[in-house]
């Protein structure tokens, strides 16, 4: 077992306990409804990604399904060579018969992730979710996730003490309710917008390319990119912390699917009158008029779009985001 699952046993044990000291302390008691239960506390602020399974062998598992296609019968994923296996999974970009990426499973547990985030992240009609209740689980030290232009900031900051005392009145008050016997499901009414919580997320590899393509996007809150690479490593980090260092050729090669739509369709897919601005989109666009394959964008930075929480905002202001912006703005796409 490796370091990093012991210690997520061990913070499990502890919880464990502590959920039973308070069962049996009585505290239980002053809660309103039987149907509460303490939640395990969340110590990291940020997101952070397990991945709890996927599809062994998976380029082998894509390949043995595709080679039907040319009449080959694959009874034996281990019969799969690895370069008909590299081979499938490159066509797979290159046709729309992308159905052998659907025999690749992936199960996400996303945590330190924000109440927004998993708002926005449930309207992927693609995947199969189970996030933590606030309606049954009570978090006592409910955490509150800092957006990119809070976190940057001195703690004196006059921005970061007005958030910080805010959320911090609100998490007492959370409590006092909570104690003075208000159901959690009523209480939680007060908690902001990014309120941490925890979220399984399950899908299968063409979906999540597509959703990657959505979200790795500029378009997308700057949260989506912060899990969107620790996904991509927890992908990459597999093999490697299951010690099959022969597959890791395979997923290294998964986790190079994951870009921008733009990347995967050689053009912008956010020119409606509602998008946003986008600070890589006019190269895009020159890269689409001259029909050169983003496999040779060299003068766009995979930072640009993965690391930069301001890449869909104007860098000199409202007036020039009609640079890239296809028209006026009457109704910008903030997500709900
Ligand atoms: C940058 C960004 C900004 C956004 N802003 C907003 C916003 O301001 N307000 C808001 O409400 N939402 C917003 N959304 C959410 C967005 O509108 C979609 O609901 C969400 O991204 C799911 O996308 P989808 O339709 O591609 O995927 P899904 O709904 O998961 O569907 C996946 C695919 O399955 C097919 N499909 C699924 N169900 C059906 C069906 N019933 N009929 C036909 N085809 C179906 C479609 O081909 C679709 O491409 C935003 C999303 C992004 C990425």
């Amino acid at each position: 077992m490796s370091c990093r699952m012991c210690a997520i046993r061990d913070r499990h044990v502890e919880h464990r306990e502590r959920s039973e000291e308070t069962m049996t302390d009585g505290q239980i008691e002053k809660w309103a409804d039987p149907a509460m239960w303490l939640a395990e506390a969340q110590e990291e602020r940020h997101p952070t990604v397990t991945l709890l399974g996927m599809t062994d062998q998976p380029l082998r598992v894509l390949a043995a399904a595709a080679e039907l296609y040319q009449g080959r019968v694959v009874r034996d994923v281990g019969d799969v060579s690895q370069e008909t296996a590299k081979r499938w999974f490159a066509d797979m970009t290159r046709t729309k018969l992308a159905a052998p990426l659907e025999f690749i499973d992936l199960h996400f547990l996303l945590e330190g992730v924000t109440r927004a985030f998993t708002h926005q992240l449930v309207r992927q009609r693609t995947a199969v979710y189970v996030q933590e209740s606030l309606r049954f689980a009570v978090v006592e030290d409910m955490p509150v996730g800092e957006p990119p232009s809070v976190a940057g900031l001195k703690d004196d900051d006059p921005l970061k003490v007005v958030w910080t005392d805010t959320a911090e009145t609100i998490r007492v008050a959370y409590n006092q309710l909570i104690a003075s016997g208000m159901p959690a499901e009523d209480a939680r009414g007060l908690l902001p917008t990014n309120t941490l919580t925890r979220v399984h997320y399950k899908t299968n590899l063409r979906n999540l390319a597509d959703h990657a393509g959505n979200r790795l996007c500029t378009q997308a809150q700057y949260e989506w990119r912060q899990v969107w690479a620790r996904m991509i490593q927890a992908i990459r980090d597999r093999p490697r912390e299951q010690e099959w260092w022969s597959d890791a050729w395979q997923y290294d090669a998964i986790a190079e699917l994951f870009k921008p739509a733009c990347y995967q369709i050689g053009r912008c897919a956010f020119k409606g009158t509602a998008d946003r601005y986008c600070s890589i989109r006019s190269r895009v666009d020159e890269h689409e008029a001259h029909g050169t394959p983003s496999s040779q964008w060299e003068d766009i930075q995979a930072w640009e779009w993965l690391a930069d929480p301001t890449a869909a905002r104007p860098k000199n202001g409202p007036d020039q985001s009609s640079q890239s912006a296809p028209t006026t703005q009457p109704g910008r796409h903030n997500d709900s």
